[in-house]
């Protein structure tokens, strides 16, 4: 693993770069996804090439996405003998991942991210899985944000994110790794979640930019109940008393629904309902 060229590269931390050298971790993330042999793979932020090495050998295809203009020529050109790896000088953001998988097939999707724009990445997901690109993803994260998506309704961490990552994905916390597990150590312990992509928006009858963007208006300001958020969105009394779900309290807070009450509220407030 150690590569003499790259002991002397200054790490970058604009760029989230917290480098893995927990064997035992590295090896982990990988097998989180199972069976490779015949999948095509996309690695987010390969960095010095701590997954990718274990990855390269598992999997059919794997595409890696790098930000960094120094790291992404030097790991192609590590990996230069291994005609099934390509590694793509790229924002991950500004990549089309459709673009990247064979017409007619699904990718998976794994990475220790840049936690500057974890939420982005997983929004960035979220879409891809909502067109079949994407059937599941293995993610390192901040714990705290892991907590967030993987929270269940009710309790403390759970919120907008939450309710987004699962509307579009089950969520399972696989394991915590600490500072020192990483070079150089972050100043936050780290989660690896594995995400299946399983998007409800048809089971639970609703549509997707709709749903999302009453999504954010339920849970505007944390500390509002569920009526006022929605009341300063611009919904009468009436309007919120016609259409509110048997069995939500009226101060219930958004942070308490599940997701079936809150999308037959969105139904029932979408079409007017009296029922
Ligand atoms: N996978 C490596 C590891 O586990 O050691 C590196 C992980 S490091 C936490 C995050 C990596 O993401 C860095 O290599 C960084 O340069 C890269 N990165 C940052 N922003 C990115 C972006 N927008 N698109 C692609 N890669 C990015």
């Amino acid at each position: 693993m150690p590569n003499p060229y790259w002991m002397h590269m200054k790490h970058k931390p604009k760029l989230g770069q917290n480098f893995l050298v927990d064997d035992a971790a590295r090896h982990a993330i990988v097998a989180a996804l199972g069976d490779l042999s015949q999948r095509t793979v996309i690695e987010i932020g390969p960095g010095k090439g701590a997954i990718t090495e274990i990855l390269a050998g598992r999997c059919r295809r794997l595409i890696a996405l790098e930000l960094d203009r120094s790291l992404a020529p030097e790991l192609a050109f590590r990996l230069r003998n291994q005609p099934q790896v390509k590694v793509i000088e790229a924002d991950v953001l500004k990549t089309d991942l459709r673009a990247l998988v064979p017409e007619g097939e699904t990718a998976d999707v794994i990475g220790n991210l840049p936690y500057y724009i974890t939420s982005d990445i997983l929004l960035h997901l979220f879409s891809a899985g909502s067109t079949g690109t994407v059937a599941r993803a293995v993610l390192m994260m901040q714990r705290e944000v892991a907590d967030r998506v993987s929270a269940a309704p009710g309790v403390r961490d759970y919120g907008l994110l939450s309710a987004t990552a699962q509307m579009n994905a089950r969520v399972d916390h696989l394991f915590t790794l600490p500072p020192s597990a990483f070079s150089p150590p972050p100043e936050v312990h780290s989660t690896v979640l594995r995400l299946e992509f399983a998007p409800r928006f048809a089971e639970l009858g609703v549509d997707a930019a709709g749903f999302d963007a009453f999504l954010h208006r339920c849970f505007a300001q944390k500390r509002k109940t569920l009526q006022n958020n929605l009341r300063a969105a611009g919904y009468s009394p009436e309007q919120l008393a016609a259409a509110w779900p048997s069995g939500v309290p009226p101060q219930a807070r958004a942070e308490s629904l599940a997701l079936e009450p809150m999308a037959e509220l969105y139904r029932a407030l979408a079409s007017g309902s009296t029922a």
